[in-house]
């Protein structure tokens, strides 16, 4: 049974709800909640006041036409409609901001589920299939956590308006038909009275409901829609983005999407305008129709009882008002919880992405902070699957870093140099085996104890389109001696003197015309004084001289133990020529740790994988001596 179909009760529904709506008073204020509803009281009592002054008005001008009564009449009418009008609109207006502020206090919820989940959640399509489907919902037609807000709204405003008409209404029922009214008199007797009060009732019931059943349909397509949406997302915005502009038109890429033509549930042929032309749309006409009907039936019934003379004809414009007011709002407060109903779906949905459990254990250990660096790492016997796949990309890895050593990682693409670094970072838990720091499996430690320990560049790093120096910082506040030593440390220090703004330089144009487009060695660059100004005790830098041209690469390498310092560093390259100047060199192939020495040691074995990467390579350089 698919979420979606399974029995939706009312306990569930006002359950999920009440959840949700404690989740979403955590990020928005009491009066996100307070004005909309305090609205809602004032716009559903506030056309009372006018019927029922304006049937006294009306009544007295029927009647006696005493201006002495007529003028006070009137004047309070204006006078109360004017303030309520008002009122009303002002409530209206602060509404709308709080609505306006929503949608990003509510994202608050969303963005801290994704930078607290375990990273290997990242990896799932599931994970990203349901942010989608949440956020299609939301955009679509305000479903899940967005109706807590309508849901209370309209609840409010029904209650009130059935209070507020059934006040009203009253003496509609009681008040009799004389008795000289022969034939009429049927509509003081209690049998038809009740009659009547069934077919009002079944009628107003059966409007809403008629509602929900074609709402019903929307409900099942969501999950259709999903796929739909997360291409519509993915080709309307994704692929414009400027990085991806070149491929685009190199290769003419845009023209993919018209495969997806058929997954579209939203085309004049797709599913949703099959239901719009088929079930969805009779249910919704029928519902329609209901209410025409049920308003035939009040006008009949009031306009009968003013004939036999129960009442003045002022009185019928209260009453018809009154009665049609107090079943619209009957139907309104059963629409609602048609409404909420139909939410619970999508509310499942929101839940099944914020209650994605994080699996990885917690540790309470802090790491201490020693000014010496002393902190040793060893891998033990490890191995690691990435989630979902049946390969090992580690198998049985021993190995541990000397303190304040530098390692060079090397190994054919796809040979797990990157997965290792993943494992110490602990983005991801190995299957087997153990990480130790200073003896203790790392596990053991706070999380972001831990992640203080390391300074990474990521082969596939990100600068942000931000401020030269808050990027290195990682902060928009910083120390701006360290950032400039950084980026001069990083060998960025030349292109930082022709910075036009210095570090308050704003890196690619998305956010300022005058923007820099930094290249893709200078942003490495970037992102090694990045990795450098937070200053940690392990740097590891992945592939980080692959953009960089030769020059600046041979720069890179010539300072590289001062970069380094006194820091363990990792060192992850292609290039064999430039892992020379590392102390320990290991080989990696297929998962597995298959050489550790010194440049020297490994070329050494002839029949060795290093010297077989190395022989590969230096067909391609210009090497004089490829024992060096
Ligand atoms: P290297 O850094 O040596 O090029 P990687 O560590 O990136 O190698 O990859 C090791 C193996 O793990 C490869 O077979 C790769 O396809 C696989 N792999 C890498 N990342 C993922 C991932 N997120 N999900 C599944 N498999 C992955």
């Amino acid at each position: 049974m698919t979420k979606e179909s399974s029995k939706i009760t009312l306990r569930e529904t006002l359950r999920i709800h009440w959840r949700a709506f404690q989740d979403v008073r955590r990020c928005c204020s009491a009066a996100s909640f307070a004005v909309p509803a305090l609205h809602a009281a004032f716009s559903a009592l506030s056309p009372y006041v006018t019927v029922y002054f304006s049937a006294q008005i009306i009544n007295e001008l029927a009647g006696q036409r005493r201006a002495g009564v007529l003028w006070p009449l009137v004047a309070l009418t204006l006078g109360i409609s004017a303030l309520l009008t008002f009122l009303t609109g002002a409530l209206y207006r602060w509404r709308e901001v709080l609505y306006a502020k929503y949608p990003f206090q509510e994202n608050r919820l969303f963005t801290e589920k994704l930078l607290s989940m375990d990273f290997s959640q990242l990896d799932r399509t599931e994970t990203h299939d349901l942010l989608a489907q949440i956020r299609q919902s939301e955009n679509w037609m305000s479903w899940g956590l967005k109706q807590v807000f309508y849901g209370c709204e309209k609840l409010v405003q029904s209650a009130m308006g059935i209070l507020g008409a059934a006040a009203l209404t009253v003496t509609l029922f009681t008040l009799p038909v004389p008795e000289t009214a022969g034939t009429l008199a049927f509509l003081n007797h209690p049998v038809f009275l009740l009659f009547l009060a069934a077919v009002l009732l079944l009628a107003t019931w059966a409007g809403p409901a008629f509602r929900t059943k074609a709402e019903k349909y929307i409900t099942r397509l969501s999950e259709e829609a999903r796929f739909g949406n997360r291409l519509f997302q993915f080709f309307g915005y994704v692929s414009m983005e400027q990085r991806r502009g070149m491929d685009c038109r190199m290769y003419n890429q845009q023209t993919i999407c018209r495969h997806y033509d058929r997954f579209s549930p939203f085309g004049i042929h797709g599913t949703f305008a099959v239901y719009a032309r088929g079930p969805m749309g009779f249910w919704a006409a029928l519902s329609s129709c209901v209410s025409a009907v049920l308003t035939g039936i009040i006008y009949v019934f009031v306009c009968l009882k003013a004939w036999a003379g129960a009442f003045g004809v002022g009185s019928v414009t209260q009453y018809v008002s009154s009665v049609t007011a107090l079943t619209r709002n009957l139907s309104l407060l059963l629409e609602t919880l048609g409404k909420l109903k139909s939410n619970v779906p999508f509310l499942r949905t929101v839940y099944e992405f914020l209650d994605i459990p994080n699996e990885m254990y917690q540790g309470s250990l802090t790491t201490e902070k020693r000014s010496d660096r002393q902190y040793q790492v060893e891998f033990r016997d490890v191995s690691f699957r990435y989630p979902g796949t049946d390969r090992w990309a580690l198998r049985h890895v021993t190995l541990s870093f000397q303190i304040g050593s530098r390692m060079a990682m090397v190994g054919e693409n796809g040979s797990g140099k990157t997965t290792f670094i993943k494992l110490l970072c602990r983005l991801y838990d190995p299957q087997e085996g153990q990480i130790l720091l200073n003896g203790i499996d790392i596990r053991k430690y706070r999380y972001h104890d831990y992640m203080e320990l390391f300074s990474v560049v990521f082969q596939d790093f990100q600068l942000l389109s931000q401020p030269l120096g808050a990027n290195v910082a990682g902060s928009a506040k910083y120390d701006a001696d360290r950032v400039r030593q950084a980026l001069t440390d990083a060998g960025f220090g030349d292109r930082l003197a022709k910075m036009p703004d210095g570090l308050d330089t704003m890196l690619y144009r998305e956010f300022a015309e005058d923007g820099v487009d930094v290249s893709g060695g200078e942003a490495q660059k970037i992102a090694i004084a990045r990795a450098l100004y937070k200053d940690a005790p392990f740097m590891i830098l992945d592939e980080p001289t692959a953009a960089l041209d030769p020059v600046a690469e041979a720069e890179i390498y010539s300072r590289f133990n001062e970069i380094a310092g006194d820091r363990t560093s990792v060192y992850i390259s292609h290039r064999l020529s430039s892992c020379k100047f590392c102390d320990l060199i290991t080989v990696f192939h297929d998962g597995r740790v298959v050489q550790q020495g010194s440049h020297e040691e490994l070329l050494a074995d002839k029949s060795g994988k290093y010297y077989e990467l190395w022989s590969a390579q230096a067909q391609y350089y210009t090497t004089p001596d490829i024992s060096q």
